[in-house]
């Protein structure tokens, strides 16, 4: 692209300039520069295809885009560049942008590109909700009865918008299904009160399209300026006359999930308020030792393969024996001489040892069982170690890092005071495990397979040998 330009010795010696900045990097600039000197800029000469007859008079829900589209005559074909952008999702700064970018060729637009507009959206955040909102912002600003092309590299949108002309969100039981069912149901009434006629095109991703580039650069751009609007909540949560509404946000996300997630959080973190999970307040080292809650309740509940010589029967134990450990219910004397105290007085101590009181920490402390215990736990290891190494393998890569990473966990040394011990044998399971398989793009479903079938096989030793 060369802009236009009298100087003949640019024009001899030049055909093309490359720069390091966008557009959009070049709008967010010149912008508020001469907003300060309060001129306005002179597009007459662009206006040429600027039809006289305005029709359609914004909507209210439309004032708040500092941008409309360049209205063509009625009935005309708006074609716009959609793109939307997610940045540091699940941190506190996570950040939609939107952005879409009219195009009306062979007008003398430079480079075709009519006008754009940028803006963020909030909330649900993930890049699919980021893509609807740029195509809510563009059909929100064009006219009614017209037909539009929406460019975008999203499949996501485009499956969305196609269900829109089947009037899928607004009278279905797909509606309350749908991940931004409040976005989609909105473009679905925009698309049909303004009798839009719409066609999705999927254009490739990073292909070099300077349009989708273009609006690539937008999206990316409407994160940290000041001028990139935020798409109220108001203007696209009000297309049925019930929104679910907590703590001041829409919902917007499949409310059977939701609740199942809210109280699935809540009891977790009853759980975690008794006094025998206290211990996992005292891993607070994120670099050693964090409890992957998903990994903990997929080993919970995975059952041993059965076979002839390992029975339901077996299997029942074994499960049952999980439980009390990871519940801390375990019949240990110092818990029974709480639930039976007319049989247990208060002086027993550890049957092995004669020497401590017997919980579940001694348990694990004792000094008849250290050996034992040793064992069993560089027995996990090695097992740990041997699969990591066949998915190094797998994926044609050098185990060492990962084994390094693997022993370096604090969690292998038994001592009164680590605690991360203590949570493995309860069986809260660390992220690392699972991570460690994951980088050797191992997919997560099957590393928590091969983890919980180890652990398994250590719970079946601990029950024997304890
Ligand atoms: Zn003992």
């Amino acid at each position: 692209m060369i802009l236009p330009t009298n100087c003949e010795r640019i024009r001899q010696s030049t055909s093309e300039v490359i720069s390091p900045h966008t557009w959009a990097d070049l709008s967010i600039t010149v912008i508020p520069y001469y907003w300060r000197l309060d001129l306005s800029p002179d597009f007459s000469s662009f206006s040429s295809v600027i039809a006289d007859d305005l029709t359609v008079s914004p909507l209210i829900d439309d004032q708040f885009l500092l941008s409309s589209s360049v209205p063509l005559p009625s009935g005309s074909h708006y074609r716009y560049y959609t793109d939307g952008s997610l940045i540091n999702l699940g941190t506190p700064e996570v950040s939609m942008g939107w952005s879409w970018v009219q195009i009306i060729p062979d007008t003398g637009y430079l480079n075709s590109v009519a006008t754009y507009a940028h803006g963020t959206i909030q909330n649900w955040p993930s890049s699919t909700r980021a893509e609807a909102a740029a195509i809510y912002a563009a059909l929100s600003v064009t006219p009614a009865d017209s037909t539009v092309t929406i460019y975008t590299d999203s499949q996501a949108a485009i499956d969305g918008l196609r269900l829109c002309a089947s009037s899928s969100y607004s009278n279905s039981r797909l509606f309350y299904k749908t991940t931004n069912f409040e976005l989609w149901a909105s473009i679905e009434r925009l698309v049909h009160t303004k009798s839009l006629a719409i066609s999705p095109v999927k254009v490739k991703g990073h292909d070099g399209n300077y349009w989708n580039e273009f609006a690539d650069s937008l999206a990316n751009s409407a994160h940290l300026s000041d001028m990139a609007p935020l798409l109220p909540v108001g203007a696209y949560t009000s297309s049925h006359p019930v929104r679910l509404v907590y703590d001041n946000v829409v919902c917007e996300s499949n409310p059977r999930r939701l609740f199942k997630l809210h109280y699935q959080a809540t009891f977790l973190k009853d759980l975690l308020s008794l006094k025998r999970f206290q211990f996992v307040y005292c891993l607070y080292d994120r670099n050693d030792y964090v409890v992957d809650w998903e990994l903990t309740w997929f080993t919970l509940n995975f059952s041993p393969a059965h076979d002839a010589s390992f029975q339901a029967s077996h299997a029942a134990r074994h499960y049952t024996f999980k439980f009390k450990l990871f519940l801390d219910d375990l019949p240990l004397l110092e818990k029974l001489k709480v639930t039976r105290s007319d049989l247990y007085i208060d002086l027993l101590t550890c049957r092995s040892c004669r020497d401590r009181m017997e919980d579940l920490m001694h348990l694990i402390l004792c000094s008849k069982r250290r050996s034992v215990m040793h064992q069993i736990l560089q027995s996990y290891q090695n097992h740990l170690f041997s699969k990591l190494r066949e998915a190094s393998d797998l994926a044609d890569q050098d185990p060492t890092p990962s084994l390094r990473k693997l022993s370096s966990l604090s969690c292998w040394t038994i001592s009164s005071s680590n605690w991360s011990s203590y949570a493995l044998i309860r069986g809260c399971l660390p992220t690392m495990f699972i991570d460690l398989f994951v980088e050797l793009s191992i997919p997560r479903p099957s590393a928590m397979k091969v983890v919980a079938a180890i652990h398994n096989n250590f719970i079946q030793k601990l029950r024997k040998h304890v």
